[in-house]
């Protein structure tokens, strides 16, 4: 057999807390790489939170080479321990005979063993074992099991002949213990945790990096529509232009007669219909841009070429000089030559609104691309609508105007705006009912960690999983993504520039991802510039506010003044986020001159030209 890896999982708060004081997780470890000689071990701590237990489990799950999870913690009768409600949601077979070695050999040393309530099963291709979390426990748990593990994962990965084999070692054919299958030294990778401060411990969630998250998004979040299919290989239904059409106001005529006085037989407007009327080569009619060719005409002399000769007693133009040698063709624009019935309607990709919705108008069709429903919703008690009168201790709503702004300008509609109070059951209800109608509800407030932060929980509640509760940037670090089924949920910090910042970078790429737009095309599009400024750099990576001066060629960028995320007037004049690096030892604030990576947040990006 191949090496395996185990997954060693310590679920506990304290432990998730204070790493240093897990016993059992690296007890486990030296166990397995006592006991199995080709074994690799992953460890990992996560608190006593069933989402989070669960994130991690799937994760292992779903790597090959991960053949054994032993979880340890959580098992027990307290309010907080949900091992085993977070692991037999995942199971797809369970092992109870396997959960009664463990409890028999425990049952064998206390009868405490009685108050342990974890199960074995089978996931995919992983079997997993939820053990007590005292040190002692563990042992005693492991010692029961290790014989059958290696036998169990043959079986659980159909590998047929290991299987015999150790049947034949099983009924003393052969001398080699089982367990000497496995035989390659086990090591132990440290799990990455949140940067490590102690405010990052406050929260149960980690701390993802963004592009991490931004993969979580595009991973979970369902496509709407099938661009491919409703746009992209649509053939056009009409020719552009229907018919031969004039490109200058002019004469069309016969190519085939000479310059030289002609006599003008009629007016051909754009509108009219194409003319069928007989015509000599000293003959033409007047005509317009746009007008169709008189059927006997292939060609068109403009305007600028002739001479007027001579008016009817009506005023009428009756004879005009050709300066010029007609010839076939001449400013004529061809039937289809813009855009003909065998031609796709778009010649490639491209889902921007404005492209898209003039397309389609110039071949006659309106979309039928369904677009994601959104809905914006603010909560905070302290929230006044901008037209009511001020009142002590409350602030204006900014957020709900500006997000529900942000949408139209990026070509997206909003379905509703709602406030709320800071209430569990206001949340609640409002988002239950929402999500009866839209696909994504973008939220500020209630993330971060007051008492009054609700909206983590009610998320819970209503049965969504929480894909991320912090990332690790400035502003933005509370930015929260739940699903659940094709719902999604966006949580961005209340601070206005903190939403501003998460709704640029994470909400409407899952809004244009949901829409169909290529991966490629759904964040902002990136630009280097010249940084004017000298900033102390954050712990945390840091998107800056700053405006854009095109200089001799160069874009540069100037910062646009305190960057405290409450301040919306950072936003005024922001063409750009710069991407600043987190602090380092080595590094430790970005320097005028130096260039960095900015994300475009307008399309009047430049705000001035010196
Ligand atoms: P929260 O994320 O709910 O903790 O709010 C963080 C800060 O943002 C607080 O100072 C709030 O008053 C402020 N805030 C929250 N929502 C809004 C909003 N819709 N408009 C303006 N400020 C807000
Ligand atoms: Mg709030």
């Amino acid at each position: 057999m191949e090496a395996i890896t185990f997954g060693v999982l310590t679920i506990s708060d304290t432990c998730y807390q204070e790493p240093a004081k897990d016993k059992s997780g690296p007890k486990l470890v030296r166990l397995i790489g006592d006991s199995f000689q080709n074994a690799d071990v992953i460890a990992s701590v996560v608190p006593d939170e069933q989402q989070l237990i669960q994130r991690e489990l799937h994760k292992w799950i779903a790597r090959d080479d991960l053949r054994v999870i032993l979880t340890t913690g959580g098992t027990g009768f307290a309010p907080r321990d949900v091992t085993p409600e977070a692991t037999k949601p995942l199971l797809d077979k369970e092992c109870p005979q396997l959960a009664l070695v463990i409890a028999m050999a425990s049952l064998q040393k206390t009868k405490f063993a009685a108050l342990s309530r974890g199960v074995c099963g089978i996931a995919g291709n992983t079997l997993i074992l939820n053990f007590p979390g005292s040190e002692k426990a563990v042992t005693e748990c492991f010692e029961a099991v290790s014989e059958l593990l290696p036998h169990a994962v043959h079986l659980i990965g159909d590998e047929v002949a290991l299987v015999r084999k150790i049947h034949a070692e099983v009924q003393g054919t052969q001398s080699q213990s089982p367990s000497n299958v496995i035989t390659r030294t086990a090591h132990v990778c440290p799990h990455k945790t949140g940067a490590g401060s102690d405010s990052d411990r406050n929260s149960p969630f980690p701390m993802l990096p963004v592009p991490e998250v931004l993969s979580i998004i595009f991973d979970t979040v369902k496509r709407t529509s099938d661009l491919e299919k409703l746009l992209w290989q649509q053939t056009s239904p009409v020719n552009i232009p229907p018919f031969r059409a004039s490109i200058k106001d002019g004469y069309a005529m016969k190519s085939t007669g000479f310059s030289g006085s002609k006599r003008v037989v009629g007016y051909i407007a754009a509108g009219s219909a194409p003319n069928a009327d007989p015509l000599a080569e000293d003959e033409c009619f007047k005509i317009n841009t746009g007008a169709p060719l008189p059927l006997e005409a292939d060609c068109v002399v403009q305007v600028e070429d002739t001479k007027l000769l001579q008016r009817d007693k009506h005023g009428q133009e009756s004879l005009v000089d050709i300066l010029v040698e007609p010839q076939a063709g001449l400013d004529v624009r061809a039937v289809g030559h813009d855009l003909s019935t065998k031609d796709r309607i778009f010649p490639f990709p491209d889902a921007s609104p404005v492209v898209v919705k003039s397309l389609l108008a110039s071949v006659g069709k309106r979309s039928t691309v369904r677009r994601p429903k959104v809905a914006i919703v603010s909560t905070g008690s302290e929230l006044l609508a901008p037209h009511d009168e001020p009142v002590a201790g409350k602030i204006y709503d900014s957020n709900t105007t500006m997000l529900e702004e942000l949408l139209l300008y990026f070509g997206f509609d909003c379905i509703k705006t709602t406030v709320l109070s800071d209430s569990f059951d206001e949340t609640k209800q409002a988002l239950a009912n929402l999500f009866e109608t839209v696909d994504f509800v973008i939220c500020s407030g209630g993330v971060s960690m007051g008492d009054k932060d609700f909206v983590k929980p009610v998320l819970e509640h209503l049965q969504f999983k929480l894909h991320c509760g912090r990332v690790n940037m400035k502003p933005g670090k509370p930015m929260t993504f739940a699903s659940r089924d094709q719902k999604f949920f966006f949580g961005l910090p209340g601070n206005p520039v903190s939403a501003f910042v998460t709704f640029h970078l994470f909400a409407l790429p899952a809004i244009r991802w949901a829409a169909g737009w290529d991966r490629s095309k759904c964040s902002l599009p990136v630009i280097q510039v010249k940084l004017l400024n000298e900033l102390p750099l954050d712990g945390r990576p840091e998107y800056v506010r700053a405006s854009v001066i095109s200089k001799a060629g160069e874009l540069q960028a100037r910062i646009v003044g305190d960057q405290i995320s409450s301040r919306l007037q950072s936003i005024v004049g922001a063409d750009v986020l710069i991407h600043l690096p987190g602090r380092t030892s080595e590094r430790t604030s970005a320097k005028a001159g130096q260039v960095f990576s900015a994300s475009v947040l307008r399309y009047d990006f430049i705000s001035k030209y010196e």
